[in-house]
């Protein structure tokens, strides 16, 4: 049977989001309706919706119950709280060695606006819409999802920070331990200390990486970095950070992580790491000419350049092991969580723009 819900409907890109009824469609084979009860806000839900047709539902980091599944089923069971992670094919050869980040066919999962079979999930005024937003479109109440894209939770963890986990805290938790597998014998320079470099910070803390120095331009970020892990923070506004950088390592640091996107960081970056030294980019970097200087820079160290989707994670493995982290007080996610109700969507969206707010959650009760 299909299934009435209230979504966060968007009609043109970049507009304002409007809640209406929505209708869900039937489950297909290997399906679930999960009753969503919180949902992260990321800059990709309204980045990427010039590539969506319109009218759309978007939402990409839901978390919930299950509600229902298809026949066959059996990794869930109504009643299961479960975080909706991003969706694979399950066939592609990087699926197939386990590389469920680099998907060959994430994008149209992601952005297609289908099921991979081609049908539609939601229908608005009997219409179908633009949905199956990186197959959960979860800014609604509940939700049609492939149950291969669901991490099971077990415990008490507060809604808020479960959906906190899916994406950027991910990608920033992920390049540290999987991408990186940091130890003690390492060190770290973090640009940007939103969402996913605060995260990054947190698991170099957790494996024991020193120095964790944090560089960003905005002082209250920089605070929190300090109180969430980072060894030494510095304000590219005021300090002169290669300066500081190379007094604190003389020889160069080992690893650099870009979560910032600018030119600059990136600059910095190369010239803070030492010979063999590796730099990770966890951002579009902005879409300008490249900045070639940066080229030979790295050349004589032998700089290894690399870009990370999703912190190279496997969700099933990587969201449980930052959910014990968070239990045992290693990784206080809930403090980078400021919650909204799920009707002030547009307020959250534009505390996440200004960067007032660095990880916005909607509560759908
Ligand atoms: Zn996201
Ligand atoms: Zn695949």
């Amino acid at each position: 049977m299909s299934k009435q819900a209230r979504a966060a409907v968007v009609y043109e890109p970049e507009g304002k989001f409007a809640i209406e009824d929505i209708e869900l469609d039937d489950l297909h084979s290997g399906e679930a309706y999960v009753k969503i009860e919180a949902v992260g806000v990321c800059h990709t839900d309204m980045n990427m919706q010039f590539l969506l047709g319109m009218p759309a539902v978007v939402g990409h980091e839901g978390t919930g119950i299950v509600e229902e599944v298809a026949p066959g089923v059996d990794y869930v069971k109504p009643g299961d709280r479960v975080i909706i992670s991003w969706p694979t094919c399950g066939t592609c050869p990087k699926c197939l060695v386990g590389r469920l980040d680099l998907c060959e066919m994430q994008f149209p999962l992601n952005f297609g606006g289908r099921r991979a079979d081609g049908t539609q999930t939601i229908k608005l005024k009997g219409r179908p819409i633009h949905g199956s937003y990186f197959q959960q479109s979860s800014f609604a109440t509940h939700v049609v999802v492939p149950v291969s894209s669901l991490v099971k939770v077990a415990g008490d963890i507060p809604a808020e920070v479960r959906a906190a986990m899916p994406c950027g805290i991910m990608t920033g938790a992920g390049s540290v331990i999987n991408a990186f597998a940091m130890g003690p014998k390492d060190d770290v320079v973090v640009f940007g200390a939103g969402a996913v470099g605060l995260s990054a910070i947190m698991a170099a803390k957790v494996s024991g990486v020193y120095p964790i120095v944090a560089v960003d331009i905005h002082q209250s970020r920089l605070d929190l970095a300090k109180e969430l892990g980072a060894s030494h923070a510095f304000n590219a506004r005021e300090d002169d950070v290669v300066a500081k950088l190379a007094e604190l390592r003389p020889t160069g640091f080992r690893y650099a992580i870009d979560t910032s996107a600018k030119q600059s960081s990136i600059t910095t970056a190369v010239q803070c790491l030492g010979s063999g030294g590796v730099f990770g980019v966890l951002a579009v970097p902005e879409p300008q000419v490249p900045d070639y200087s940066v080229g030979t820079l790295a050349f004589p160290k032998g700089i290894r350049l690399q870009f990370i989707l999703a912190g190279s994670s496997t969700p099933r493995l990587f969201i449980p092991q930052m959910l014990e982290w968070y239990k045992n007080g290693r990784f206080p996610v809930d403090r980078l969580v400021h919650t909204f109700p799920f009707e002030q969507i547009n307020e959250a969206w534009g505390e996440s723009a200004s960067g007032r707010v660095i990880k916005p959650v909607l509560l759908m009760e």
